[in-house]
């Protein structure tokens, strides 16, 4: 999250204009040309961009997703081996012994609402769905526990579907870097789906998330590490 503190910039930072980078007819060809400058130097310092998450379907990955909310992908990474080998088709979550299953979570936090979450979307999926996780941003978002976020994520890890994911790593990191100059979420993937050709959205975004994850951390950035440096003009940029 943008605190007040690093929006007013670290002590000796030279303040810099941040002009809009998205207006109403659209972000500049100029705009488009810097992010994919971004995009390139990212892509040099991670080639990997894959999703963190263990999972080998995409009913594991919608629910490794549901349990990161306020989590971090290696907590759940510890919870789901045992969860996967427990309950296999959506079936097994919709008839799941509900103290038994806020058990095997309970590490994630907020178990019991994510048990809750989990039963009830994986009811749907059975009740609606013939037990799959279907490959629609609407019919995703009607489950319970799925929001934009959740849908995108398994869009285009498991369903090669362009999706821009805003998390909030890429919520930071384009505000950051010009990409974006909202906290709303869903106005951040309408402006970087503008910036971005939609063949680079799934990558471009996820590479904008494992950069905030590593490098643009939220209260200490490694900007002496940051491969972006000469791109980024945040007023809270670390001399180096
Ligand atoms: S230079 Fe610092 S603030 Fe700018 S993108 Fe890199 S890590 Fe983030």
């Amino acid at each position: 999250m943008t605190t007040t503190a690093s929006r007013r910039g670290r002590k000796g930072a030279r303040p810099v204009r941040r002009p809009a980078p998205v207006g109403s007819g659209g972000p500049t060809p100029e705009a488009k040309r810097r992010t994919a400058r971004i995009l390139r130097q990212l892509e040099e310092s991670t080639p990997e961009a894959r999703v963190e998450l263990s999972h080998r379907n995409p009913l594991e990955l919608l629910i490794a997703t549901i349990l990161s909310a306020q989590c971090t992908d290696q907590r759940v990474n510890q919870v789901t081996p045992q969860l996967f080998a427990r309950y296999r088709r959506a079936e097994d979550y919709a008839q799941a012994d509900r103290t038994e299953l806020e058990s095997l979570i309970r590490p994630t936090g907020f178990f019991k609402s994510k048990a809750r979450n989990i039963m009830a979307c994986a009811q749907a999926l059975v009740g609606r769905f013939q037990g799959k996780v279907p490959a629609g941003m609407e019919e995703l978002t009607s489950l319970s526990g799925v929001g934009r976020k959740t849908a995108n994520v398994i869009l285009g890890a498991c369903f090669g579907q362009p999706a821009v994911v805003v998390d909030t790593h890429v919520k930071r990191v384009a505000n950051r870097l010009r990409l974006a100059s909202t906290e709303d979420p869903e106005k951040i993937e309408s402006a970087l789906q503008q910036l971005i050709p939609p063949h680079r959205w799934t990558q471009g975004s996820q590479r904008l998330l494992l950069h905030g994850r590593y490098v643009c951390l939220a209260r200490a950035p490694r900007c002496e590490h940051c491969p972006l440096y000469r791109l980024c003009d945040w007023p809270g940029k670390a001399p180096r």
